[in-house]
């Protein structure tokens, strides 16, 4: 039995996943017109290779990688293109995006998959999992080729399959391990096998029994880890530690210590590429909090708005107070509901009265709560106050760069200050002043 480490901080919210944790996938029926925005990853975005009037099938290249850095798109539906044009997008800026009427006939385009992939040599697998748009499915969007192309002469002894979804109110990566444990396991072999990796290790929270479960039912020789609620156990750095005892150094990589981290997500995405030959054009996403109807996980595809899921789940209960995409603790307002699902595209959170009231805050009572649950062993309330003196030499020398951005220490600050804003800011700051030609 492998000895699971703590890591250091990290906080015990209320996880609200009961109102669809039990609630199988409903496969979402595409809409009349689908939003597919050329920058759904990390990187550079991807270039057009249609036009306004084309007609495309269900899985076609919409846009190739714009890029080293960098992932195509394809149509999520058959139909025609009624336009290429600014979007809104989750991000809160409007984002070029080509704008697909649905045919409704669900006509394919040609596919070649395989009936056992983890037979095809590494050129092929990683080439099926560049052409199909896989990326970081977990909220990064990090194109997945790229990461599973360490410099020549790494050796990566640990690919670890993130099944943890630490954040609260999520389940679309349980229901994903309940419902699809097979495809995790056969994209976690195949992106073991590029990677040439020794072993392989599937985390999940000890909250989700039936997700151990039915991964362990198909896991063969790969072990699947039971490991402690606690957020954020999901953070790359922190599953490393907790799993192998590796520390990532301040601006490392995992690669540095032999370690891969990947998403159930994104291991389901591969095993669809390279098995079925689709690509990447739906994914998981929970529909909930107290404003939402009846809140549930749809497999939606890629291109949906966020007004059109959000009616498929029973509309709005009440006003929302709040609509968040991505988790409570990590997601962004939402305040343009025709922003479309993309393959980052977690969950859509609508909070009734009082579950998001963000309180006024009062001065710094210097109790340190902050710095006691900080995973990246920060000072967040320093790097809070040189956030907000604009003093971004200190906030770098404090090791701004390395917050992981999970909010712990938000959430923890009986004064309610607003860390996690100014320490963004900072490091927004700091990133943006390095880029400058000097
Ligand atoms: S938790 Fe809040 S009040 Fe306590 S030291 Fe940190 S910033 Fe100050
Ligand atoms: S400083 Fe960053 S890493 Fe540390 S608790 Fe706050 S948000 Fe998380």
């Amino acid at each position: 039995m492998r000895r699971v480490r703590s890591f250091f901080g990290g906080i015990h919210p209320h996880d609200a996943k009961k109102r669809t944790t039990g609630t199988p996938i409903r496969e979402l029926p595409a809409p009349d017109t689908l939003v597919v925005p050329l920058r759904q990853h990390a990187g550079l975005e991807a270039k057009p290779v249609v036009a306004k009037g084309d007609e495309v099938l269900k899985g076609q290249l919409l846009a190739e990688a714009g890029g080293a850095i960098s992932a195509p798109v394809h149509s999520p539906v058959s139909g025609k293109v009624r336009a290429i044009e600014p979007r809104a997008h989750e991000s809160g800026r409007s984002v070029t995006a080509i704008v697909i009427e649905n045919d409704h006939n669900d006509t394919w385009v040609e596919t070649k998959g395989h009936p056992d992939p983890v037979q095809l040599d590494v050129k092929a697998i990683l080439k099926g999992i560049k052409e199909a748009g896989i990326v970081g499915m977990g909220g990064a969007g990090f194109p997945t080729a790229v990461k599973l192309s360490p410099p020549k002469g790494t050796t990566i002894d640990y690919l670890l399959i993130n099944g943890c979804e630490c954040e609260p109110y999520l389940t679309s990566d349980d229901r994903l391990m309940v419902e699809h444990a097979e495809e995790i396991i056969l994209g976690a072999r195949l992106m073991a096998k590029v990677l040439g990796a020794r072993s392989i290790l599937v985390a999940v929270e000890d909250n989700k029994p039936e997700a151990l479960a039915s991964l362990r039912a198909k896991a063969g020789n790969i072990e699947v880890v039971s490991v402690p609620t606690k957020y954020p156990q999901g953070g790359e750095k922190q599953l490393i530690q907790a799993l192998t005892g590796r520390e990532v150094r301040s601006n490392g990589l995992p690669y540095q210590v032999g370690t891969v981290v990947q998403n159930v997500g994104t291991a389901w995405a591969v095993a669809l590429a390279l098995r079925d030959g689709k690509p990447l054009i739906a994914r998981v996403v929970t529909v909930t909090g107290a404003a939402i109807g009846e809140p549930q996980n749809f497999m939606a595809p890629l291109g949906t708005t966020m007004e059109y899921l959000i009616e498929a789940a029973g509309g709005f209960a009440v006003t929302p107070e709040k609509v968040v995409v991505g988790g409570p603790m990590t997601g962004g307002a939402q305040f343009d509901l025709q922003a479309p699902v993309t393959k980052t595209t977690v969950g859509v959170v609508a909070f009734g009265e009082g579950e998001s009231r963000t309180p006024d805050s009062s001065p710094c009572i210097k109790c340190a709560r902050c710095v006691d649950v900080c995973p990246a062993n920060l000072l967040p309330l320093k790097l809070e106050a040189f956030g907000m003196n604009e003093r971004w030499d200190d906030a770098h020398d404090y090791g701004a760069l390395d917050c992981i951005e999970c909010g712990a220490c938000t959430y923890i600050c009986p004064a309610k200050r607003p860390l996690l804003q100014y320490i963004r800011f900072a490091k927004m700051e700091i990133i943006a002043r390095d880029k400058k030609p000097s």
